[in-house]
This record gives structure tokens, C-alpha cells and sequence, in this order.
């Protein structure tokens, strides 16, 4: 049975490694798969990990209709034996329901991969939707590791080294340098001190940011 799986996790948790590497061993069998991502970090309509592989992608628009491009593609002749999705919490939710109808009307396994929650710890609307309509949900388990040792689960947006909890869901980092924009994966406990490596440096001596033992 073709299937919709979300494969989930933190940034840096080798989400678009594993796209890759999924994309590498069916090509390598003579498949075909169509991929689509958003906002990839090396730049539109391509796929990259941090481990410096990439690979060709359709570049995701607002208001594309994921299930009609793939009824077009092969109206045209064109192959999917699978569909890979990455950045997938970047996507509508009203996209997650045309991915699921590819599934379940054209026959066809799709693979998403995306970060769970944003930078506030909520669901992105896209994870969200993945969530609530995938048959598997995988979470990764190459974990990122906290400053401080320990699993990071969640994400801190950054603005000089500090981690803030307002403003847009949505803000690529690398690409905005006038506010110095990053993004920093921390355990549960310093995402809800607010603690990053870089405050932690800064106050080492205070005990709200000593390092948790590793377990
Ligand atoms: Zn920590």
C-alpha cells in the first residue's frame, strides 16, 4: 500500500540528508521521483544537505496545487514513481491534503520531511497537518545535541546570539543579514530559559544555565 510519512525532528536532525539519501537508493533502482521543496537553504528548486549534497527540486509556490501537478506531469508523459517533500512544515495544510490524495488516487508512496515546531514550540501548519493525516510518523533519530549536552527537541530563533520569541513564523536565516538572524536547536529546559550557547558563554556562572548532566 502507497503511503504519506512524515519524517520529523529538529533543524540540524539530517532531515534532508535522509531525502537524499531515500532519493539516491530509488534512483538507483531505475526510479523516478518528483520532489518538491520550499525555501531550501541552496536557494530555489534545489534540495541540499548541510552535508553539502544536492539535487534539482520544483520550488513550491503559495497557492500551487500539489495533487494537479502530478496529474499533469504524468497526463504528460512524465514518471513519479514517488514523491519526496522537504521543508514540508513550510507547506499549506490545504498542500498536505493534495500530497495525501496522491497517495490514496494516484497510487504513489510520498515522503515529507519537516520541522515539527517553530521557534515559539508551536506546530507549524504544515507539520501540523502532517501530523493529523499521515499513516507513519517517523521521528529521527539523529539527534541534534543541545549546548549542554543534551537531546535538543526544539528550535530558538536568534537575533545577535539572543534567542526571542516573537515575531514572523517564518524567516529563513543565512539570507536576512541586517538583523543577524540565526537559528539554534535546544533541549526543552534552555528553549524555555531562553538559554543559547551564546548567553550560557556570556553567564556561565549563573545557575540558571548550568549544563544538565549528561545522562
Ligand atoms: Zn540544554
Amino acid at each position: 500500500m502507497p503511503e504519506l510519512v512524515f519524517f520529523s525532528g529538529t533543524m540540524d536532525c539530517g532531515k534532508s540528508t535522509l531525502a537524499l539519501q531515500i532519493e539516491h537508493n530509488r534512483s538507483a533502482r531505475g526510479l523516478q521521483g518528483m520532489i518538491f521543496t520550499r525555501d531550501d537553504r541552496a536557494g530555489e528548486g534545489k534540495l541540499s544537505s548541510r552535508l553539502g549534497l544536492v539535487t534539482d527540486a520544483v520550488e513550491v509556490a503559495d497557492d500551487q496545487d500539489l495533487y494537479a501537478y502530478l496529474v499533469e506531469h504524468l497526463s504528460q508523459g512524465g514518471r513519479a514513481d514517488y514523491v519526496i517533500a522537504d521543508e514540508a512544515q513550510f507547506l499549506a495544510p490545504r498542500q498536505i491534503d493534495q500530497l495525501a490524495r496522491v497517495v490514496d488516487d494516484l497510487g504513489i508512496d510520498v515522503f515529507a520531511f519537516g520541522i515539527t515546531t517553530d521557534f515559539r514550540s508551536k506546530l507549524f501548519p504544515g507539520s501540523q497537518r502532517l501530523v493529523e493525516l499521515a499513516d507513519r510518523v517517523e521521528v529521527l533519530q539523529v539527534e541534534a545535541l543541545c549546548w549542554c549536552g543534551a537531546r535538543a527537541t526544539h528550535n530558538a530563533r536568534t537575533i545577535g546570539g539572543e534567542m526571542v520569541v516573537e515575531g514572523a513564523q517564518v524567516v529563513v536565516g543565512d539570507v536576512n543579514q541586517s538583523e543577524d538572524i540565526g537559528y539554534e536547536v535546544l533541549c526543552r529546559r534552555h528553549h524555555r530559559r531562553r538559554t543559547t550557547a551564546a548567553t550560557a558563554r556570556a553567564g556561565a556562572l549563573s545557575p540558571d544555565v548550568l549544563p544538565i548532566a549528561s545522562a
